[in-house]
């Protein structure tokens, strides 16, 4: 992990981000989504900042997946073609906020959809409701990774682009309280990548302070490929 300052040139996701809902859809989780997101919150509740480690590795799995897709020419034309690819990191202690982006594969519309609102892996519940109690373990076995952020986040929001110019050059904004249903709708001005931002829970406030945030991720990017920056606040 290298805490440096983020360059002015990588702080792209400033408060310029436009949201501008053009129009937004309602989708639901699937019924066992729902379930799963039920129990992965109780079961996860003792070891919250397991959340910080998925989050980590799916932004590292994003900027892998586009540099390796940039590598077989499957990608080839990249949207923000100049970006390098990181991880950064920051908090908002005022609005108790913890945010995680990346400058990788980022998903289109279609792929929120798939991605975010079922499970990949089938036999994730059928683990769970056999008893398994390291939900850890089954977090990741069965990649329920995502899902961790609603143990200590009420409402999380999904800013993302996709890599693939050719598939389109469209920001999207993925939003759930983790109850049932999300929202997608276009948003402006959205760099490549994604940007997932924790409206943490009374109870989990402690994640938005930068002291811990740093202790987690120095724990958790051992084996990360890519820079792993933390914002100052105020940054
Ligand atoms: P897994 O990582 O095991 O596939 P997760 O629940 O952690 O399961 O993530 C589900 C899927 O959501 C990922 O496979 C990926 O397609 C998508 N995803 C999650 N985070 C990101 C991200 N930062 N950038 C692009 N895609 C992501
Ligand atoms: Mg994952």
């Amino acid at each position: 992990v290298r805490w440096r300052p983020v360059p002015a040139a990588t702080s792209r996701w400033t408060q310029s981000v436009r949201e501008r809902p053009f129009s937004t859809e309602v989708h639901e989780f699937k019924a066992e989504t729902k379930k799963l997101l039920d129990i992965v919150a109780k079961s996860l509740y003792t070891d919250k900042e397991v959340f910080i480690r998925e989050l980590i590795s799916n932004a590292s799995d994003a900027c892998e997946k586009l540099r390796f897709l940039q590598t077989t020419q499957a990608v080839k034309e990249v949207n923000d073609a100049d970006t390098p690819l990181q991880v950064t990191l920051s908090v908002d202690e005022n609005e108790r906020k913890f945010v995680i982006e990346d400058s990788g594969m980022g998903m289109t519309h279609d792929e929120l959809v798939e991605h975010l609102g079922t499970i990949a892996k089938s036999g994730s519940l059928d683990f769970l409701q056999r008893g398994e109690s390291d939900a850890s373990k089954i977090i990741g076995q069965f990649g329920v990774g995502f899902y961790s952020t609603f143990v200590v986040a009420d409402k999380v929001q999904v800013y993302t682009m996709t890599a693939d110019k050719e598939k389109g050059s469209k920001g999207y904004l993925w939003s759930s309280d983790g109850s049932g249903s999300f929202t997608i709708e276009e948003v402006e001005d959205v760099p490549r990548g994604t940007r997932i931002e924790l409206h943490l829970k009374d109870d989990a406030t402690e994640f938005a302070s930068l002291a811990n945030v740093k202790k987690a991720a120095q724990k958790f990017s051992s084996y990360i490929d890519f820079p792993i920056y933390v914002k100052e606040e105020g940054e």
